[in-house]
Order: structure tokens, then C-alpha cells, then sequence
């Protein structure tokens, strides 16, 4: 049985357990409960709190889990990233009131800075040669500044909003962060062989989610062409159209090439241009 983590509720609740079912994991809903079965998989899912998550890691109590590397690098956990999932995207950054004069972290020294990273913050400090008052707290950090409790925070910023709201403003980025999947030292060996296959399936998903299945009709002359603006799979599939002179192609891009190959494939006369999302891919 392979013990798997995710958080209990939270960020990256939604996201983790989809991703497992993608992978074709299925969890029965477990937001009450701390553990449930995996139907078709010779796994449990336990749901911890993200902060007990790198100890249970560590110590082994589960194999692998699904959490944020700030997580993990604030606790100085002894254990391996296996991938980086993606989602979940944050920043761990300094944050001052609008108006305060920032010009790098020495401007901080001697000042108090809250948050719920003291250790992430620590080790920033000390190798920037910086002395400040680390004061702690463990939610609604952004507020200090404000009732007077610190001259800056340290926090996770995503889209910035909260800062926004309470007169900060981002001054320095200390870290960027996702979610992954780490495992613990011991399951990597123990437990290769399932660990490997789960890594395969979260890689096959990863993959299909930036890429697309795309056909379109064009004209047979332009084939050669267009054919060498579908770079992704081996070769695109080429069928011909009951009407002559038009082949109908198919292929595989990636999402970020998306709109520069459909200009492309329009310009070449492509019609009837279909794209089609991609659940899983294997190469
Ligand atoms: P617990 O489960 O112990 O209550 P928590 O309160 O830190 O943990 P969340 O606020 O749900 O849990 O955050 C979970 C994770 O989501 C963070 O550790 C971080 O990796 C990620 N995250 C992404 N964007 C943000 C953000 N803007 N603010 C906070 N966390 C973020
Ligand atoms: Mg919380």
C-alpha cells in the first residue's frame, strides 16, 4: 500500500484530488475523514494539514504527498521533490506599507518583520548579513503593519490582492513556489515500483494539459508547409477528403504555440480547424 498525503482542506485540496483522479486514482471524498482508499490502486490517501505534511513525510508515517515546496523548505525537510505539479503558484515575498522607502533587504535592519516563514526569512537574513526582529504569526500576517505589530511582513503573494487591500506593496521575492510531489527517502527505494507508476501517470497528465489535438482541412499543395509548423509528435497524420485537391491533418501542439500555429495554418488556407484537449500522452 502506497501512503499518499494531501492537504485536508485548503489551496490545494481541489486541485491534488483531481489530479490523482486524472491519473486514475479514485479517492471517495474524504473532507471528513483522515484517510480513505483508493478503489482502484493499491493506495490511501491521507488528508493532513499542510504543516504536518513534511513531518509525516520525513518520519515516513506517509510515502509520498502532494504539497507547496515553501512548505517544504520553511520545515528543512529530508525529503526529494519529484516533480513540480504546476499549480498552487505562489511567492514568498517581502511586503511594505506603500508609502515606506525600500531599497533591498538592508533596508530592513533593525526593523521587525512578521510572518509565518521564520525560518525561510532567517536564512534569507543571514545570508544577506541583515539583523531584524522576526515576530511570528500564523495567519492574516498582512494586517501587522497595519496595527502597528511590524514594519514589513514576510508572506505568500499569488495575484498580490490581499497586499493590495491592506497597503502593501511587494518589495522582494526571497522565493517561488509550487506544489510537487516529494516522497521520503526510504518509500523511493521500498516502494519504487508503484512510486514509479504514479510518476508516470502525473507525468502523462502534466504533459497532456499543454498540449491540444488539432485537425483541419487544407489543401494538398500546402501540405508539406504546414506540416513543418506541427513540430510536437513524430510527424502530423495526413488522410485525404472524399473532395480532391484537400487532405483533412492532424496533429499534436503545445498550448503556448497555439495562436502562432493557427495564424500560420490559416495563412496557409487551412479550414475547418478543430482543437481538441488531450487527457493523457505518452511519448
Ligand atoms: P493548513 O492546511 O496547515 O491550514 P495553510 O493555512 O497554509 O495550511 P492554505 O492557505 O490553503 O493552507 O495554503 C496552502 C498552500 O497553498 C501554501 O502553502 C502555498 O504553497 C499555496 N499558495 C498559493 N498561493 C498562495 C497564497 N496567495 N497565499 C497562501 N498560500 C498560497
Ligand atoms: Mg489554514
Amino acid at each position: 500500500m502506497l501512503k499518499i498525503a494531501v492537504q485536508k482542506s485548503g489551496r490545494l485540496y481541489d486541485e491534488s484530488l483531481k489530479l490523482l483522479k486524472e491519473c486514475g486514482l479514485y479517492v471517495d471524498n474524504g473532507m471528513d475523514q483522515l484517510k480513505a482508499e483508493v478503489r482502484n490502486f493499491p493506495a490511501e490517501v491521507y488528508f493532513l494539514r499542510n504543516s504536518d505534511i513534511p513531518q509525516y513525510l520525513e518520519d515516513g508515517v506517509v510515502d509520498i504527498a502532494i504539497i507547496g515546496e515553501n512548505v517544504l523548505s520553511e520545515k528543512n525537510a529530508n525529503v526529494y521533490v519529484l516533480e513540480k505539479l504546476g499549480f498552487s503558484k505562489c511567492r514568498l515575498s517581502i511586503a511594505l506599507p506603500k508609502t515606506e522607502e525600500y531599497t533591498g533587504i538592508t533596508s530592513l535592519e533593525g526593523k521587525k518583520i512578521a510572518t509565518s516563514y521564520p525560518n525561510t526569512l532567517q536564512k534569507y537574513l543571514d545570508e544577506k548579513h541583515v539583523t531584524a526582529e522576526i515576530h511570528l504569526i500564523s495567519g492574516s500576517v498582512e494586517i501587522a503593519p497595519n496595527i502597528g505589530l511590524a514594519d514589513a511582513i514576510c508572506d505568500l503573494v499569488s495575484s498580490g490582492s490581499t497586499l493590495f487591500k491592506n497597503g502593501l506593496e511587494e518589495k522582494d521575492i526571497l522565493f517561488r513556489s509550487e506544489a510537487c510531489i516529494a516522497a521520503n527517502p526510504t518509500s523511493l527505494e521500498d516502494k519504487k515500483e508503484i512510486i514509479d507508476e504514479i510518476l508516470f501517470r502525473v507525468q502523462s497528465v502534466l504533459k497532456a494539459r499543454d498540449h491540444r489535438y488539432i485537425l483541419f482541412n487544407i489543401p494538398n499543395p500546402q501540405i508539406k508547409t504546414v506540416g513543418k509548423m506541427l513540430p510536437v509528435l513524430k510527424s502530423p497524420t495526413v488522410l485525404p477528403l472524399l473532395d480532391e485537391g484537400w487532405s483533412s491533418m492532424h496533429s499534436v501542439i503545445h498550448i503556448d504555440d497555439f495562436w502562432k500555429v493557427i495564424r500560420g495554418l490559416k495563412e496557409h488556407g487551412a479550414q475547418g480547424i478543430l482543437v481538441i484537449p488531450v487527457e493523457n500522452m505518452v511519448i
